[in-house]
């Protein structure tokens, strides 16, 4: 016999007003035969963050939870980004003490019928199971291709990005009480969650398109996650910087050599070797300065975000 899970399905809202009525009458009729067929427990919850929508979806989620119990909401009091809105949802759910929670979009673009198999991966022992788009063909070219070379520059920079992964996913009592213990304001939750550890299982998804509105990642709201996945994992960019400086203090001797063999040859014009000398010398000893501060800078940095040094799987007493 399968036991019941304890879950809070949590959905981030921004100005959906074209489609959420509907988006909540399936996820909540979803949701009623998951807990009639045992996947879920009767306490089990839908949980819609309101990212400071300014069109009628407050509206339309009060009447939600109004008609539905099960269905619970937080309205933010502004816009503050889909990753915000995510972890503000998480941290409801955490504070509920639920057993498992899954995040996935209000816009249903991600096929609901896949949670079944992230329970199930659950019951097989995953504390956190990352949904993989199965494939990207209703993303623009644009996107595709923004997409692609950004995952394989986070994976140069050395941060543990699954590629294709998206915030839909599963995570345990434990992984979410590990999340919570970091601090940082900076949320760049497809690095940090895979960073915590733990057994991790995937489950591949269809994407389909919106059934309505427009996408609100903006190209802004785009940039800005992708600076922070960069910024937020990696000082690699600030090393390259001191490697660059070292090398051209390498160079800057060969050139030395180079120099000074012209001007005891008589090879040059006046000036030429102490204007030259000075500038490869000069630009070397920079870049090469700027990065060694760049090196304490980034550790401040990293230092700065007080990050959990590890999180215990399991404890024999
Ligand atoms: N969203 C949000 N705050 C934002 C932008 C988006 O809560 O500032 C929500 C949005 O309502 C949707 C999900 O995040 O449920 C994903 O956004 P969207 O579908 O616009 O992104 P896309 O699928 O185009 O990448
Ligand atoms: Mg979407």
């Amino acid at each position: 016999m399968k036991k019941d899970i304890k879950l809070y399905l949590v959905l981030p809202v921004y100005n959906e007003e074209e489609i959420l009525e509907l988006n909540i009458k399936i996820i909540q009729k979803f949701f009623a035969d998951l807990v009639r067929e045992g996947e879920i427990d009767a306490d089990s919850r839908i949980l819609l963050v309101d990212d400071g929508s300014t069109d009628r979806s407050w509206e339309i989620i009060s009447k939600a939870h109004t008609d539905h119990p099960m269905i619970e909401a937080v309205r933010l009091s502004r816009n503050e980004g889909h990753q915000t809105a995510l972890y503000a949802g998480m941290r409801e759910a955490y504070l509920s003490k639920t057993e498992t929670v899954i995040t996935m979009d209000a816009d249903l673009q991600q096929d609901i019928h896949a949670i079944p198999r992230f329970l199930q991966a659950y019951r097989d022992g995953a504390d956190i199971v990352s949904g993989i788009r199965s494939s990207r063909k209703t993303d623009g070219l644009l996107k595709r291709g923004s997409a692609s070379i950004f995952y394989r520059c986070m994976q140069l920079l050395g941060c543990e990005i699954l590629p294709d992964s998206a915030d839909y996913r599963l995570l345990s009592s434990r992984a979410l009480a590990s999340l919570m213990q970091f601090e940082e304001r900076d949320l760049f939750l497809r690095g940090l969650i895979p960073s915590l550890g733990f057994r991790t299982a995937l489950v591949e998804f269809e994407v389909s398109e919106r059934a309505g509105g427009k996408s609100k990642y903006t190209l802004s709201k785009m940039i800005k996650l992708g600076m922070s996945g960069i910024t937020s994992f990696s000082i690699r960019p600030i090393r390259l910087i001191f490697l660059l400086g070292f090398l051209v203090l390498l160079a800057s001797g060969g050139m030395m050599i180079h120099i000074l063999w012209d001007y005891l040859h008589g090879n040059t014009v006046s000036g030429w070797s102490s204007i030259l000398a000075s500038i490869w010398l000069l630009g070397g000893i920079g870049i090469f300065s700027i990065g060694l501060v760049g090196e304490y800078v980034g550790r401040a940095y990293m230092e700065a975000k007080k990050r959990p040094l590890y999180f215990v799987e399991e404890r024999l007493e």
